[in-house]
C-alpha cells in the first residue's frame, strides 16, 4: 500500500505529465472502479471537454481539478498511472483511459482493482465522502506543535493507532508512524494523553521530518512512468525500524522488536522507546 511519501511522488510526476491537458473522451473497461457517479455513463460525459489545472493531494487521495469538476482517485494496493501515446498498446489490467486532445493518453491500471475515483462538484469536495472527515495534513503550514498539543488532549488511546486513524490526522501509514515514533523516542502504546509538551514537540518534528525526508528521496528519482509502489525499494533507505525485527537498532544497538498494536505489526526499540 502506498503511503503519504508515495503519493506525494505520484503527484509531483503526474503535474509534469496531464497539466493543461483537455479532456476528449473516457473508457471505463472496468466499472467497478468509478464510485461517483454511479452511473458510468455519467462518469464519462462529466469529464468530456474538462482541462486539468491542477494536480493535488489530499490524505492518499489524488486530486486532479477540472474546469467543473474534481476528479478524486484512490490508488489502494496497486493503483498506478502511466501517460501514454493513443497509439501505444493498452497493457493488461487498464480498467479506465482519459484521452487528450492531444493524441497523449493517461491510463489507470490496477492488478487488485481496489482503486476508487469519485468526481464532485468543484468546491463541494470537503462536504462530502471520500474527503470529508479526513484529519489535518503534517505538512501543512497549520499543523504546529501547538495544535497536535491540542488534537492529544483527552484522547485516552495508544499513540501508534491514533496516529493512524485518518480522522485524528491524514497521511502516516503503518511504515512511517513507527519511523516517526522511533526518532521521537516514544514507545508506540504509549497513552496519547500522557505525553509532555516537550515531547508532543518532537513528535511534531519527527512526523514532518520523516514524511519529508522520504518525499526527497521520491522526488529524486521521477519517470515518466509512475506508480505507486515501484519506488518503494528507494524509500527503505530511510527507514530505521520498521521491517529490521531483530537488526540492530542505529541508535543504541539494542535489538529492534516487532509486537502487535492495534492489530497492527509494530517495530520498535525497547531501550530507545521506553
Ligand atoms: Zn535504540
Amino acid at each position: 500500500m502506498p503511503e503519504l511519501p508515495e503519493v506525494e511522488t505520484v503527484v509531483r510526476t503526474l503535474r509534469t505529465l496531464v497539466l493543461n491537458k483537455k479532456i476528449e473522451r473516457v473508457s471505463v473497461l472496468l466499472p467497478r472502479i468509478i464510485r461517483r457517479p454511479a452511473d458510468v455513463e455519467q462518469f464519462k460525459s462529466i469529464l468530456v471537454g474538462q482541462t486539468i489545472h491542477a494536480v493535488e493531494r489530499r490524505a492518499k487521495f489524488i486530486k486532479f481539478i477540472l474546469d467543473q469538476d474534481v476528479l478524486i482517485s484512490h490508488l489502494r494496493m496497486e493503483g498506478r498511472y502511466g501517460v501514454y501515446q493513443s497509439s501505444e498498446e493498452i497493457e493488461k489490467h487498464t480498467h479506465v483511459i482519459f484521452h487528450f486532445t492531444d493524441g497523449t493518453e493517461l491510463r489507470y491500471r490496477d492488478v487488485r482493482q481496489f482503486g476508487t475515483m469519485d468526481v464532485i462538484p468543484l468546491g463541494k469536495e470537503q462536504e462530502v465522502e471520500p474527503l470529508k472527515k479526513l484529519g489535518p495534513e503534517p505538512l501543512d503550514e497549520a499543523f504546529t506543535p501547538t495544535l497536535l498539543s491540542s488534537m492529544l488532549q483527552r484522547k485516552t488511546t495508544k499513540i501508534k493507532p491514533l496516529l493512524l486513524n485518518q480522522e485524528f490526522m491524514v497521511g502516516l501509514g503503518n511504515i512511517y508512524v513507527d519511523e516517526a515514533l522511533f526518532r521521537a523516542n516514544i514507545h508506540p502504546e504509549r497513552v496519547a494523553n500522557t505525553l509532555t509538551n516537550q515531547q508532543i514537540e518532537i513528535l511534531h518534528t519527527s512526523i514532518v521530518q520523516t514524511l519529508q525526508e522520504a518525499i526527497d528521496a521520491g522526488g529524486s528519482s521521477i519517470k515518466s512512468y509512475v506508480n505507486g509502489q515501484g519506488e518503494m525499494g528507494m524509500f527503505q533507505q530511510v527507514l530505521k525500524v520498521y521491517g529490521k525485527k531483530g537488526e540492530l537498532c542505529p541508535s543504541c544497538s539494542t535489538e529492534i522488536v516487532k509486537i502487535v498494536v492495534g492489530g497492527r505489526g509494530t517495530h520498535f526499540c525497547p531501550s530507545c522507546q521506553k
